[in-house]
């Protein structure tokens, strides 16, 4: 059986957008996930502690056979390859990958909550969602709904084509 699920990337140390295309192939080359839609990638200034760069965002449509956990791990492999290195919660960091909704499904693991728990107070994660899935619901609202009424100030495109991570010479 295969799910949908959607993945919120970004990081701010090095070549973030190279780092977020390697992931994003990585994963599409995984034999249980295919990443079937990317946003456009976005710039948003640093949430919750502030002193840090920029970050870089977007987010994915994948379609798997992994069960969440498995999808989960999957991605902090990436994480890994990446060399997120965690020293300060949500400070600086190459890259990051959050599961964000599994299809139909909640969950409140302290592992792995779903859908995930602090997307909703974050604009540069329901803006680039509801780009690739703005009649996705989440409790009982669409992505679309939610992204409107979040705080977009300082979100900024960077590049609008869909495909900029399948892009070797970003990379
Ligand atoms: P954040 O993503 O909030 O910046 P981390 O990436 O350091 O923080 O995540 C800390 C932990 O959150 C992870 O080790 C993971 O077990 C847990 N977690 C709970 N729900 C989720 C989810 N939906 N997606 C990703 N991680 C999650
Ligand atoms: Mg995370």
């Amino acid at each position: 059986m295969t799910q949908k699920a959607w993945l919120g990337l970004g990081g701010n140390i090095g070549d973030v957008r190279a780092a977020l295309a390697v992931a994003l192939r990585n994963l599409s080359a995984h034999q249980a996930i295919k990443v079937t839609g990317v946003s456009p990638l976005y710039k948003t200034p640093p949430w919750g502690v502030e002193d840090q760069p920029w970050f870089f965002n977007c987010c994915a449509e994948v379609v798997t056979k992994l069960a969440p956990e498995d999808l989960l791990f999957a991605c902090q492999e990436q994480e890994r390859l990446g060399k997120r290195e965690r020293i300060q919660r949500w400070g600086p960091r190459t890259i990051d990958i959050d599961i964000l909704v599994y299809e139909s499904l909640e969950q409140f693991d302290p592992g792995l909550t779903l859908p995930h728990p602090r997307m909703l107070e974050r604009a540069f994660v329901l803006v680039p969602l509801a780009d690739i899935a703005p009649k996705l619901q989440i409790h009982n609202r669409t992505t679309k709904k939610w992204a409107r009424e979040s705080d977009q100030k300082g979100l900024e495109v960077v590049d609008t084509t869909n495909d900029w991570w399948r892009n070797t010479d970003a990379a």
